[in-house]
């Protein structure tokens, strides 16, 4: 690389880490190397580079091997991946995966053992919970679910379990913004012989609002299809970690998985990186006057939202982990089933869709879609309520979306 600054802010490192325009002919920004395959200079630079792949030989300064093939890296997952590390206070390297359920099943499947424990919050993400109950139980592995934000019990389930291997924590939980301190389980899971790696889904309000390796977390995971992609039209998923000996583990999974993001949604990616920060907050200031607006008015029993909060742990949480309270509203109808689709029906602006973290605001019915798959004592105990919907709020103008909900309020 030509001279370059050493302390750059990671607005700064967004943009200028990662990325030799040198190397892509002068363009200002990176070329996609579709390239399945990568030409040695000499035989021997052939065979150093499988020792490297191989744990024979040491990487070169920097860690990395000579490209050899796309399976195992490309110059476009090396760009975006040094591009997302300053992003997440505290890591030390970023791997990328074709979805967000191939980084967290990437994830389990390096930390698990035969016969050990995973603790998890719940709920937790849906394709999460049927990983752990149809692939990992089947295999021998022991799963104990705590609900969210029961700190205490989630403390002793650590202490207790036989062989814990993982934590797995989703915080906020989704639809109910839960919140599970990542602080108090990291430090439960450090002081046990087993060391369980403590593993977070920080999709919801990470990596601008909360800072898990910050908190002693050691693997941050991400759907990257929500608000790092923010435009619901790529499928991606990253993990980072502050120790690269675990990404160096879960790297050599993906090379056997073959779950790597392919080159083109790596460019794709890689552009969406600087605007993370200015989207997340907009969406996020909007929110929060949208929630605040709405809260009391007519045929809502209620607003969930992280500045609205009323039990004081929660409360607690949400200022010693968040810096900002995000853009997700759950708001819960008394009208029930009818009420909350009158409402979906009603939106113009708002689409009626699954999914989050776009720059569109999006609006769904958890129970009888994203939640619909769960035993009903499960949604009891997720908050999953008839009159329930969750709302993603976007960077359209907060205004406007609060006009679009008063109205589809009045037709409730
Ligand atoms: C969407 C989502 C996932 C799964 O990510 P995909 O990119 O759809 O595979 C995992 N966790 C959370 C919290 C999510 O919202």
């Amino acid at each position: 690389m030509p001279h370059h600054p050493t302390h750059l802010r990671p607005g700064t490192a967004v943009l200028t880490r990662g990325f030799d325009p040198a190397l892509s002919v002068g363009s200002a920004r990176p070329a996609v190397f579709r390239s399945s395959t990568y030409v040695f200079e000499s035989p021997e630079s052939a065979e150093h580079a499988f020792d490297v792949i191989g744990g024979r030989a040491p990487a070169e300064p920097g860690g990395r091997a000579d490209l050899v093939y796309a399976r195992i890296s490309h110059p476009n997952a090396e760009i975006v991946e040094d591009q997302l590390v300053p992003l997440e206070r505290g890591a030390a390297e970023a791997l990328v995966f074709n979805s967000g359920m191939a980084a967290i099943m990437t994830a389990v499947f390096t930390f698990a053992r035969p016969n050990s424990s995973i603790i998890y919050t719940v709920p937790l993400y849906g394709g999460t919970a049927q990983l752990i109950h149809r692939f990992l139980m089947p295999l021998g592995v022991t799963a104990v679910s705590i609900p969210a934000g029961q700190g205490t019990a989630l403390q002793e389930a650590i202490r207790s379990s036989t062989d814990p291997c993982i934590v797995l924590i989703e915080t906020p939980a989704n639809p109910s913004l839960m919140m599970t301190d990542i602080r108090q389980a990291a430090a439960t899971a450090r002081d046990l012989p087993a060391r369980p790696i403590v593993m977070v889904d920080n999709t919801f309000l990470g990596p601008v609002f909360q800072h898990p390796l910050e908190l002693g977390a050691d693997l941050v995971l991400y759907s990257a299809t929500k608000y790092l992609g923010g435009m619901s039209d790529m499928l991606a998923g990253v993990a980072l970690a502050a120790d690269p000996r675990l990404t160096q583990e879960m790297r050599s999974r993906r090379n056997m998985f073959g779950n790597i993001l392919q080159p083109d949604e790596c460019w794709l990616l890689d552009s969406r990186l600087p605007t993370v920060p200015l989207r997340m907050n907009r969406q996020s200031k909007s929110a929060q006057r949208i929630a605040e607006r709405l809260q009391g008015k007519p045929r809502l029993r209620r607003v969930i939202y992280p500045t609205l909060f009323e039990d004081p742990e929660q409360k607690r949480i949400f200022h010693a982990q968040c810096d900002y309270p995000g853009a997700i509203i759950s708001l819960e109808f008394d009208g029930g089933k009818p009420a909350a689709f009158a409402f979906l029906r009603s939106l113009k602006i708002a689409r009626n869709a699954v999914s989050l973290g776009g720059v569109e605001t999006l609006a769904c019915h958890p129970k009888s879609t994203t939640h619909s798959g769960l035993e009903p004592e499960e949604q009891d105990l997720a908050g999953v309520t008839d009159g329930l919907v969750r709302l993603s709020i976007g960077i359209e103008d907060w205004r406007d979306l609060v006009a679009d909900f008063e109205q589809a309020l009045q037709r409730v």
